[in-house]
């Protein structure tokens, strides 16, 4: 059947409330996989159009395996929430943000028209937020449409290399994917 065509049918009330159950995770509220998938591509295309390009921070929550472990998996869940409201917050000022809870405990957030390191520095601002409101660190790999990827597949790829990075070097850190000629 055809989707649109089954929203044509519906009242604005009904296909708002079905949109959301399409786009948004249940559990923090933000946006979700499905709706990055399809905003992505949206933005690096209209990007193309724009000076500075598109950013993009991938965030992981540092070891929540061990926090779940300690407090039980209510408090992670909970802890999910805070931390989202938290990335929310860092970036209130910026009205062209989009968050999203990409898997269990990582989010992306998209930044339409930076540049890379503009998006590092949000990162960065996001990092230490988090840290001081949160009972955990985040680990962020920041990448970016055209300065560092070429593409979607590597814009997401290299901030996942830059992530990983983070990790390595201790985790607690924000890191722009570095080129290596
Ligand atoms: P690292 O610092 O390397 O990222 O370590 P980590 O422990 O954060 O990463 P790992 O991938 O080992 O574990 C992720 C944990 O996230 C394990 C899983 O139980 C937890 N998790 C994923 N989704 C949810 C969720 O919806 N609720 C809760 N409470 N925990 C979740
Ligand atoms: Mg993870
Ligand atoms: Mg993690």
């Amino acid at each position: 059947m055809d989707l649109e065509k089954v929203l044509d049918k519906l009242s604005e009330k009904e296909r708002e409330f079905i949109s959301i159950l399409i786009e948004k995770d249940p559990l923090t509220g933000v946006y979700n996989r499905r709706k990055f998938d399809n905003d992505i591509k949206l933005l690096i295309s209209m990007s193309e159009r724009t000076t500075r390009g598109c950013g993009l921070l991938i965030i992981d929550i540092d070891n929540f395996k061990d926090f779940n472990d300690k407090f039980g998996h209510f408090e992670g869940d909970q802890l999910l929430r805070t931390v989202t409201q938290n990335i929310e917050q860092s970036l209130r000022n910026y009205d062209k943000i989009h968050i999203y809870r990409y898997g269990g405990e990582e989010f992306v957030v998209i930044i339409p028209d930076t540049s890379s390191n503009n998006a590092l520095a949000i990162g960065e601002r996001l990092r230490r937020n988090v840290k001081k409101a949160c009972d955990v660190t985040v680990s962020i790999g920041v990448s970016h449409y055209k300065e560092l990827a070429g593409n979607i597949n590597e814009l997401i790829t290299n901030a996942d290399k830059a992530l990983y990075e983070a990790k390595r070097a201790g985790k607690d850190k924000a890191l722009l994917y570095e080129k290596t000629p």
